[in-house]
């Protein structure tokens, strides 16, 4: 377990920075979307006439209510992001999405909105790895996700001094 989480940072840093290779450095809001529209997916902005359109269109209106930006996968791919988000937001929602795809959270044909704690850290990470370059040090998500590798590792630790008891046992 411990190590399944070490792996974890090691691919989430893997992968933005390979993603910010591929845009030369520059973490930009037209260098994201060009990135999201050439991992196959459209980009549809709500809260606008025609996004809110494409929004009905998809079953959608009742979702994006609650929020920011999603990736949605059935009859199509779509990243949604609400077009009244200041431009920095957009830039972050837009990557913690991207991050989902690029990560693997999304399984094929399946109206994913992952809401998951871990899956929800890692997308976070990414984001921040990417706005960051990789150098990620004083965000509060950051110490969470290195308290909860602590944590795994204690219980893994635990968990062999147990079994390694009741063998000797
Ligand atoms: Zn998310």
């Amino acid at each position: 377990m411990a190590k399944e989480y070490g792996v974890t940072v090691n691919r989430i840093r893997k992968e933005a920075t390979k993603v910010r290779k591929a845009m030369n450095g520059n973490v930009t809001l037209e260098a994201i979307v060009a990135y999201i529209k050439q991992t196959g997916h459209g980009i549809v902005y709500f809260n606008i006439p025609w996004g809110d359109e494409e929004l009905r269109r998809y079953d959608l209106v009742d979702t994006a209510k609650t929020k920011k930006g999603f990736v949605y996968h059935q009859i199509a791919q779509i990243v949604f992001i609400d077009d009244t988000l200041p431009h920095t937001d957009k830039i972050r929602v837009l990557l913690h999405e991207l991050g989902h795809i690029v990560l693997g959270h999304i399984d094929e044909g399946v109206f994913a909105l992952k809401d998951h704690g871990i899956q929800e850290l890692e997308a976070h990470t990414f984001a921040r790895m990417m706005l960051d370059g990789g150098h990620m040090t004083t965000d509060n998500h950051w110490f969470a996700i290195t308290a909860m590798i602590c944590v795994v590792m204690l219980a893994g630790l635990k968990l062999s001094i147990v079994k390694g008891g009741a063998t000797n046992g």
